[in-house]
């Protein structure tokens, strides 16, 4: 590592609250069985009731409508496993549906649910987005079919940004009578969520994404739909989810949560503030690029830039070097040399996608920091576009 680190992926993952450090310390000792009927199992109880109380009060929500999950990942699976698989073995005997309705540019534990969903006999539809990163609300009515089963649109993209008009989209499910899901993973804790005003029947959320451990998340589930478990077992999380509860991951959730409610107000002119300038800054210190995402509907952490001439994973690589962590695209898809499905998606051409990467800022970062990125970043571009077999010679 460099003398100067600065974390601007904060989309991936980020680092634990402090206030979130404190809360494990001291709940590390409650090493009870949450359904103990003892002492010992009393206090570890209630240590994960008060977490759901927390998570719950966030969304506008009642305590017993929270599940804890092991990830986002695992909420996602489940709802759309036991919404829309047709051989999906349920005791709960739902006249099961077995179409599912999504968009292209869903996060892959979406995506590569519904396409095993796929595989097993059930139908999906992708919807396409525009230019943005936008669904289409008209294109969501007419591809719901009297077979569809859930309709799961998510509320906030990872790499661009990008919100969707989540009331609008639960209306038009409704209207139908098809139950409504959206991953709120990158939106949850970002942006005021309010589930009845939204009118949303499921919804995920990870504790990793806003400062709270890795592997445990949530789901809420609106009180009276008939859920049956993914992991089945004990009954833990009342029958909807087996498996003895992770408390110490819940209890920093929970507090992940509560330092939301106090700070996200705040953080969120904060962020602004840092984000408007880099972008700024990028505009005005470098030529040909573009930025990918909605210049208003975003989450205001998220900046997607594409460089002409510029690899993404040189860009990465030499920002690195410097002390600067920047991703392109999606954590969950980097690794793979194709370019970003969202940004294809959205329809910016192949070289513009591998030209791409994604800065996204957290509660650590300062005006220094997008100073010294903006001091760094010119020079590497315009050191990869010299390199640069074709940027410059058409
Ligand atoms: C990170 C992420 C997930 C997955 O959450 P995990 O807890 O890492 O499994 C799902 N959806 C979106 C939009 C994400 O950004």
């Amino acid at each position: 590592m460099t003398e100067r680190n600065i974390y601007l992926d904060h989309n991936a993952t980020t680092p634990l609250h402090p206030e979130v450090v404190k809360s494990l310390t001291e709940a590390m000792i409650a090493f009870g069985n949450p359904s103990s009927m003892h002492g010992f199992g009393r206090i570890a109880h209630a240590l994960v009731e008060e977490a759901r109380e927390k998570v719950a009060s966030l969304i506008g929500a009642l305590p017993e409508e929270i599940i804890f999950v092991g990830s986002g990942s695992e909420g996602n699976n489940t709802v759309l496993s036991i919404m829309g698989c047709p051989s999906m073995s349920c005791s709960c005997e739902r006249k099961h549906r077995s179409h599912i309705i999504t968009s292209v540019i869903e996060h892959p534990c979406i995506l590569e649910t519904t396409h095993c969903m796929e595989g097993h006999g059930s139908q999906a539809t992708y919807l396409g987005v525009d230019r943005y990163g936008k669904i289409s609300l008209d294109e969501l009515r007419d591809s719901i079919t009297d077979q569809t089963g859930v309709v799961s649109i998510m509320m906030a993209n990872n790499e661009i940004g990008t919100i969707q008009d989540i009331r609008a989209a639960a209306e038009i499910a409704h209207e139908k009578g098809v139950s409504f899901h959206t991953d709120a993973v990158q939106a949850f804790g970002k942006i005021p969520i309010d589930v009845h005003d939204l009118g949303i029947d499921f919804l995920t959320m990870s504790a990793h994404k806003i400062y709270g451990p890795k592997g445990i998340g949530a789901l809420y589930v609106k009180r009276g739909i008939p859920f049956c478990p993914l992991i089945h077992g004990g009954h833990q999380e009342r029958g909807r989810r087996a498996g003895t509860e992770n408390t110490l991951g819940i209890v920093g959730l929970g507090k992940a949560v509560e330092m939301r409610a106090l700070e996200m107000d705040d953080e969120v002119t904060r962020i602004t503030a840092l984000r408007n300038a880099l972008k700024q800054g990028i505009e005005d210190r470098i030529p040909d690029i573009s930025f990918n995402g909605h210049p208003t509907d975003s989450i205001t952490t998220t900046l997607n830039v594409s460089f002409a001439g510029a690899e993404g994973e040189s860009t990465l690589l030499y920002l690195d070097l410097e002390g600067i962590a920047v991703s392109t695209g999606s954590a969950c898809a980097s690794g793979s040399l194709d370019p970003s499905h969202v940004l294809m998606a959205t329809g910016v051409p192949v070289e513009q996608a591998h030209g791409s990467i994604r800065m996204s800022l957290g509660r650590e970062n300062t005006m220094e920091d997008i100073d010294y990125v903006l001091e760094k970043l010119p020079v590497i571009i315009n050191k990869i576009r010299e390199m640069s077999t074709v940027y410059g010679r058409k």
